[in-house]
């Protein structure tokens, strides 16, 4: 046997003890390790029956997905459960912690599931590109049914242990210690052996069947991986199993090495990695509790709602009542509709309630461990608050800002304690968004970073952290992005064709759908703030300025680069003329022969214009490694996940290729074009 698994003895039962620190990952080794302990099991006449329960944690958490990527070793996961099923006596798992994926396919492989309370199990295998491969979507559906497996396949649902034993996914929740609930489970079976494989398939409702299919296409975009994942699930009903094991695998082994399913996997790791910080080893974080959020407004009462989710007491801080209450009702209204929907109960949404404070009175701030300035994106409101900070905060509260392009070192420096300030910049809805990017000023202190990185834990969100520089990460390559999209349009092409290529490549929106949903104005007044300082001689794209102008300043207004109707939702948007005449005019102000765009095109330059802008933001050291600009990229700003992010796309392009490629782009773009040096994509091991 190997290390990673051990053989203990209760009586007649054995106990295979998985050991495979931190999340009992399945690998090569775990899997030899199960053989030889079922080789065992199957040749010991004084053993007669098995519990396979993890160390540590949990159960087996998932596979080792570096191995997905290359030959898999044998002996592979199909060939342990075909050991289970086949060794004579019965098998119980024990769960504890988190049986996902290769982990849950290995329970279902067993005679029976017992396990803790609080418990999820299920089959993310979709959400990276793959289908289950070790019969998960043979032998669920045997007990769950079909309509429920595909559910659950296709959106990687994490099921808890409550649900599991509703659904029938585990027999038994065992209250009491896992290991002797499921060694009594275990002799309770009296040497029966009870197989999925040897059960039906309940015969599935066509109408459920469709119903389900369709949920989860949507919902999964239409991948190749939730399609391929829909066909096994429904063909376990049709097929006898062995073949249908057979097609899943070989389904699994196709997709597994497909490029998207790569992608996915660099997305996995990229953001394993961004909260990795190497630099802080050692470096103790600020204990925080204590939370004062400045600004009551659409970011600061989302930031006072993911905060109270993390059992933090958090005060809300406003310049005038008013604008306190609206603060309020916003999070009140919020908890009241997630107990409406049925997400919360009433006494968790009163209990967060419960530790929300509300106050025009800035003497408060002296007992905050973490002040959160959510205020107007103007840098003198910025600095005249982070005075007031500084003249109450208690010495040792961490001073944050919300800013989403402004100088964190400007709001730092009107401050004693430069130190002490970081940027915490969140995205909208601050609740629900993941992303996080943790700005490091020049003078922020390696214990104040380390409290924001903390922060971001407890909070369940993905940080990454940037230096200091405008726009940090994802605002500054957004906005080189849009500016490409604005050179398109001066050149040929128009609003919607822009947007259909974007999408069409998989962005959520398009740029020009996005900045009518954000509003034009704010872009609008950054640019006049910025007149001054721009070089006269570097191209510049009127079209936005003159609708807002025109008094298009987007969905609010029912009018930007798009017409709206009142009530058609965020797809209704539609091409207007006046736009058409507006984007010609200026092509013809500049002498500009306006004609078509490819869709290929499109593409490549807002593409290009990313990459380029990420060259230079690694080259200049505000992002620390190319993977970092992937999370930012597909978690805050709609870039397709499936396509890995912007430099795992650029990187699949080859050096050469892509310097090639910028070299176009700075032509195509013009004068004020600043180029990157591709080989930052590179040398900072993506
Ligand atoms: P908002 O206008 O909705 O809210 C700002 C709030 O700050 C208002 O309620 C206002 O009364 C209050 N305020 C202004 N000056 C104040 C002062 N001196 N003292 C106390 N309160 C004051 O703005 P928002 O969209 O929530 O943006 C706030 C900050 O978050 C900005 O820096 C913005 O750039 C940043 N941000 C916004 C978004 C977004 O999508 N809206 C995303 C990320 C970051």
């Amino acid at each position: 046997m190997t290390t990673r698994v051990h053989l203990e003895r209760d009586g007649d039962v054995a106990l295979i003890v998985i050991d495979n620190p931190p999340i009992n990952a399945g690998s090569a080794q775990v899997r030899r390790g199960l053989l030889a302990a079922l080789d065992t099991l199957r040749r010991d006449a004084s053993l007669h029956a098995a519990v396979l329960i993890g160390a540590g944690n949990t159960f087996i958490a998932g596979s080792d997905l570096r191995e997905f990527g290359q030959p898999l070793e044998e002996p592979q996961l199909p060939d342990v459960i075909a050991a289970i099923e086949n060794c004579g006596k019965p098998v119980v798992a024990a769960l504890h912690g988190a049986a996902l994926g290769g982990g849950f396919e290995l329970a279902l492989g067993c005679d029976a599931r017992v396990a803790s309370p609080g418990t999820v199990v299920g089959l993310p295998e979709v959400t990276l590109g793959i289908i289950p491969g070790a019969g998960g979507t043979q032998r669920l559906p045997r007990l769950v049914g079909v309509p429920r497996a595909i559910q659950m396949v296709c959106s990687g649902e994490r099921v808890p242990s409550g649900q599991a034993l509703a659904w029938g996914l585990i027999d038994q929740e065992a209250v009491g210690d896992l290991r002797a609930a499921a060694v009594a489970h275990a002799r309770d079976l009296r040497g029966a052996k009870s197989r999925l494989r040897d059960r039906s398939v309940p015969t599935p409702d066509a109408d459920a069947v469709v119903a389900a299919s369709t949920v989860a296409l949507k919902a999964g975009k239409q991948r190749p991986a939730v399609r391929a994942a829909i066909e096994a699930v429904i063909s376990a009903s049709r097929l006898p199993i062995d073949q249908g094991l057979a097609e899943e695998r070989a389904v699994f082994q196709q997709l597994r090495i497909s490029r998207e399913a790569h992608a996915l996997r660099h997305q996995f790791f990229a953001e394993r990695d961004a909260a990795k910080q190497p630099a802080l080893a050692g470096v103790a974080p600020h204990s925080v509790q204590r939370v004062l959020v400045i600004g009551a407004g659409t970011m600061g009462s989302g930031i006072a709602i993911a905060a109270l989710d993390a059992s933090y007491d958090v005060t809300l801080l406003e310049q005038d009542e008013a604008a306190l209450q609206r603060g309020v009702t916003r999070i009140r209204e919020h908890y009241a509709s997630r107990v409406l929907a049925g997400k919360m109960k009433t006494s968790v949404a009163a209990q967060r309630e419960a530790h929300l404070s509300a106050t025009t009175d800035w003497t408060v701030m002296a007992q905050a461990d973490l002040v959160i300035e959510a205020v107007f994106e103007d840098l003198a409101v910025k600095q005249a608050v982070f005075r007031r900070i500084d003249n109450m905060a208690r010495q040792g509260a961490v001073l944050a800002s919300n800013t989403s392009y402004l100088d964190l070192d400007a709001i730092a420096q009107v401050t004693q304690r430069p130190q002490d300030v970081i940027g915490l910049h969140f995205f909208s809805p601050a609740n629900v968004m993941r992303l996080l990017e943790v700005v490091r000023g020049a003078a922020t202190a390696p214990d104040v970073l380390a409290t924001g990185l903390a922060l971001a834990k407890r909070l369940h969100k993905l940080p990454v952290v940037t230096a200091n520089a405008f726009g940090f990460i994802g605002n500054r390559i957004y906005s080189a992005y849009r500016r490409q999209c604005e050179f398109m349009l001066e050149e040929g092409a128009y609003p919607e064709q822009v947007d259909a290529a974007l999408e069409a490549f998989g962005f959520a929106m398009g740029p020009f759908a996005v900045a009518d949903m954000s509003g034009l104005d704010i872009a609008w007044r950054m640019r006049q703030a910025q007149a001054a300082r721009r070089d006269p001689a570097a191209r510049y794209v009127h079209i936005p300025d003159r609708l807002c102008e025109a008094g298009r300043l987007g969905r609010k207004t029912g009018a930007g680069y798009y017409l709206y109707e009142a009530e058609a939702g965020a797809k209704g948007r539609q091409t207007d003329p006046a736009v058409r005449e507006i984007i010609d005019a200026a092509s013809a102000a500049k002498n500009l022969t306006r004609r078509a765009l490819s869709v290929e095109e499109i593409q490549r330059r807002a593409l290009l214009s990313m990459v380029n802008e990420a060259a230079l933001l690694l080259g200049e050291g505000v992002a620390q490694r190319p993977s970092d600009v992937d999370v930012v990229l597909t978690n805050g700003y709609g870039f397709p996940r499936w396509e890995g992010g912007p430099l795992f796309w650029a990187v699949d392009r080859g050096e050469q290729a892509l310097q090639s490629d910028l070299d176009w782009l700075g032509e195509v773009s013009g004068p004020g074009f600043v180029r990157g040096d591709v080989k930052h994509l590179w040398t900072k091991g993506n």
